[in-house]
């Protein structure tokens, strides 16, 4: 049976099919869905979400040393934060099958960089595969769990945001589990103390000249003859780009990529006039042709910045044909081109906006993390001064205040960052006798990919209810001695919370505690409205940049739609213009 399937669906559907039997990881935009997906068929996966994904990486690490075929998830950056167990796994190799799924971003849809995964396979010197659609990514399950098994090595199957988003056929098959095998005690193989791990080294060697062998003959790549006055080497995604806009032009396709397949590079190259290397981000196929000896164009005429498309290779081929590249792009519609800029903003009625506004009032710094909260950046409310990574708003508030910082230095977490990678900066603070004030601005889910449940939700991703951690109790195992709990959408209360906690003389905790309205969905209140006669567009209401809230030079005004009642705006009106529906006067 043929669906049609995103490709992170057709990735979970390939990694059940496969017979998985464990799989975790952490939610990150464009990889959220495949575990999501994968989780429907709890009763015969354990599916998890780790707090980040290093343990996403080791657990999945370690069923697969049990023998279950495992997988884990996760995106880009996320791999920054596996890097560690990935290069060592890479020595002590599998038992069972071992695939991590990592989403890139080209282009920076939702992500604070734009890097290519890639280069960790070449690092770790494990094999990576890349579909080009969402019917590849399920059959390159099953072909990476079989790779993973015979050689013995973790494998990275790489997808980029066109391939996790977008929906193509995907055949149904049967689920087939591979025959249990225990974990047989066998340190050398499994334990890499030097004397050991230098021995692991050279195999991990040999396996990768096995590897590059196999990725020569591997069905995941093929050759596609046509006009051999041009060969395209495509890799994954821009295999689809490259027959639309290179019709008549020779193929090479590759989804495994690396190790590289030397021997089908070479036949090709040999094979065509000119070659030419389309892949997305880095041009790390392009290198290693040219490093074989074969002269190629790639990314001096590919675009290397952003996602490609085939408006794209369009550009591409009008510089290959030396015709004027802006000539050839497709120009916007003009009702798109018309469009005005819309920076990001927080939802109407969103907590944060509460925290934000009391951070306002504070002559402060603040170190921002990865999470909702860091639309703080924007105008009007103008409240985050750095953003660096996940827990980094804690770890670089300290640094910052170690530094000799003047000011106060406030750090500003969500409640999943600050499990993800929260605490240890929170442990160092609390140790090494900081004086910085930490927020976590816990709305009670991992809001930004899409609500997922973390250790403080008190229910996992099978749906089960569980232990629920308290951040406060944290704080305080932390050695933190000033830990206080504060309601956002009470703005004064809030304000004076942070003045008395970034004041104090010895590090603080403020848990700005309110659920995320969009996953609740409920009302905080009813709807306001601005009374013209009361207003005198002082602009008070508008710098809290709820989108609800509108102004124009004739008036300001709440559109009832979009309004949630939270009751912000009626908070910092001093002239109690904002009313609800039947009200005269006072406080919204
Ligand atoms: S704060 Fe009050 S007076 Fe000022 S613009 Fe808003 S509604 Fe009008
Ligand atoms: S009450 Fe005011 S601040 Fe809250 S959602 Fe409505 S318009 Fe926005």
């Amino acid at each position: 049976m043929s669906e049609l399937l995103s490709g992170n669906e057709a990735l979970a559907r390939g990694l059940y099919e496969a017979g998985v039997t464990v799989a975790a990881g952490y939610p990150g935009t464009p990889s959220t869905e495949i575990l999501e997906a994968l989780s429907r068929y709890k009763d015969e996966v354990y599916c998890e979400w780790s707090p980040n994904e290093k343990v996403a990486f080791e657990v999945a690490a370690g069923a697969a040393l049990a023998g279950a075929r495992a997988a884990c998830t996760m995106k880009h950056v996320g791999l920054n934060v596996a890097a560690d167990p990935l290069m060592t796994l890479s020595y002590i190799g599998t038992r069972g099958g071992f695939v991590a799924c990592v989403a890139d971003d080209p282009g920076q849809h939702s992500s604070q960089n734009e890097q290519d995964t890639r280069h960790y396979a070449r690092f770790a010197k494990i094999p990576v595969f890349e579909p080009a659609d969402s019917g590849e990514a399920k059959e390159l399950v099953a072909l990476a769990f079989e790779v993973s098994e015979r050689f013995e090595t973790p494998v990275i199957l790489r997808t980029t945001t066109r391939v996790s988003h977008s929906r193509g056929l995907v055949t149904r098959g049967e689920r087939r589990t591979p025959p249990a095998v225990a974990f047989e005690r066998d340190p050398p193989r499994y334990v890499p103390i030097p004397i050991w791990g230098r021995k692991m080294r050279v195999k991990v060697e040999e396996r990768l000249g096995r590897l590059a062998e196999e990725a020569s003959r591997s069905s995941a790549n093929r050759l596609e003859w046509a006009d051999r006055r041009l060969g395209i080497v495509a890799v994954g995604v821009a295999y689809g780009y490259v027959k639309e806009v290179f019709p008549e032009a020779s193929v090479l396709k590759l989804s495994w990529c690396y190790p590289f397949p030397d021997a089908l590079l070479q036949e090709f190259a040999a094979g065509v006039e000119q070659v030419l290397v389309v892949e997305e981000l880095d041009d790390i196929v392009e290198e290693h042709v040219k490093a074989l000896g074969v002269l190629c164009r790639g990314k001096d005429v590919v675009a290397r910045i952003g996602e490609l498309s085939a408006a794209r290779l369009r550009e591409t081929r009008a510089r290959l044909e030396g015709r004027d590249p802006a000539a050839a792009s497709v120009p916007l519609a003009p009702e798109a081109a018309d469009l005005p800029g819309r920076p990001p903003v927080l939802c109407p009625g969103c907590p944060h906006r509460g925290v934000f506004h009391g951070l306002g009032k504070l002559d402060v710094v603040v170190t921002g993390d990865i999470g909702c909260y860091s639309l703080g950046v924007f105008p009007p409310l103008n409240r985050t001064d750095t953003i660096l990574c996940m827990g980094a708003g804690v770890t670089m508030a300290h640094g910052m205040d170690r530094a000799g910082e003047p000011r106060k230095v406030v750090g500003i977490v969500g409640d999943s960052t600050f499990f993800h990678s929260g605490i240890t900066g929170l442990l160092d603070i609390a140790y090494n006798r900081g004086g910085s004030t930490i927020i976590v601005v816990d709305n009670r889910t991992t809001a930004m990919t899409g609500h997922q449940d973390h250790p403080g939700t008190g229910r996992t991703l099978m749906g089960e209810p569980t232990g629920e951690v308290s951040i406060e109790a944290l704080g305080r195992a932390c050695g933190i001695r000033r830990v206080v709990t504060v309601d956002p959408y009470d703005l004064k209360a809030t304000a004076a919370a942070l003045k008395a906690e970034v004041e104090a003389p010895e590090p603080s905790l403020v848990v700005s505690r309110a659920p995320c309205p969009l996953h609740t969905r409920s009302r905080l209140g009813p709807p306001r409205r601005i009374d013209p006669e009361a207003c005198v567009q002082c602009g008070s209401c508008v710098k809290l940049g709820c989108p609800a809230i509108e102004s124009d030079a004739e008036a300001v005004r709440i559109n009832e739609l979009l309004c949630l009642g939270c009751g912000m705006c009626g908070q910092v009106c001093k002239l109690d213009a904002v009313r609800t529906e039947g009200e005269e006067g006072g406080h919204g």
